[in-house]
């Protein structure tokens, strides 16, 4: 008999760190829009975009708006983007996808959001952009999807799929 009930497991508040990648747990993570959102399962990989020095704006105290989608003229010490990959414990087994995107610009917010795939081809098409008529996977998502890759062999395939087909 387990003395392990749901009630007794133990939630992580915080957002797991890179050294917690492969680890099972319960995580509640903070969304910008609606309530927090509960995941049970195994956390795969995070990245990073974060750059430790500012670039792209002599003269001005913070660098131009932007998203994690464009490169032109971004500082990534004033912004920049953490993905993270979980795959859930209970089946039918789904992936999912937490952004932060990050800030330290004043007057500016913090973006949190999460999504749910149900396959690994899926999370890794909601991590594609367009890029010049071109789809392509940014750096920090290409990053999260290659770690989380080295846990789930339903990303490795997918990922290596993706490689292939758009190479
Ligand atoms: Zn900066």
């Amino acid at each position: 008999m387990t003395t392990e009930t749901g009630l007794m497991r133990k939630i992580n508040t915080r957002p797991p760190a890179p050294e917690d990648v492969g680890r099972t747990g319960t995580w509640e993570l903070q969304v910008s829009d609606g309530a927090p959102v509960l995941i049970e399962g195994t956390f795969l990989g995070m990245s990073s975009s974060r750059r430790p020095s500012h670039e792209n704006h002599d003269g001005s105290p913070y660098g131009t708006d932007g998203t994690w989608t464009t490169t032109n003229q971004r500082c990534s010490a004033c912004r920049w983007f953490e993905p993270r990959i979980f795959v859930t414990t209970a089946e039918p087994h789904f992936f999912g996808l937490y952004k932060m995107g990050w800030t330290i610009v004043p007057e500016e917010t913090v973006r949190l959001s999460y999504v749910e795939a149900g396959s690994a081809f899926e999370l890794i098409e909601s991590m594609a952009i367009r890029r010049q008529g071109k789809l392509v996977l940014p750096i920090p998502a290409r990053r999260v999807i290659a770690q989380a890759a080295g846990y789930d062999s339903e990303i490795r395939d997918a990922y290596l799929d993706w490689r292939r087909s758009t190479a």
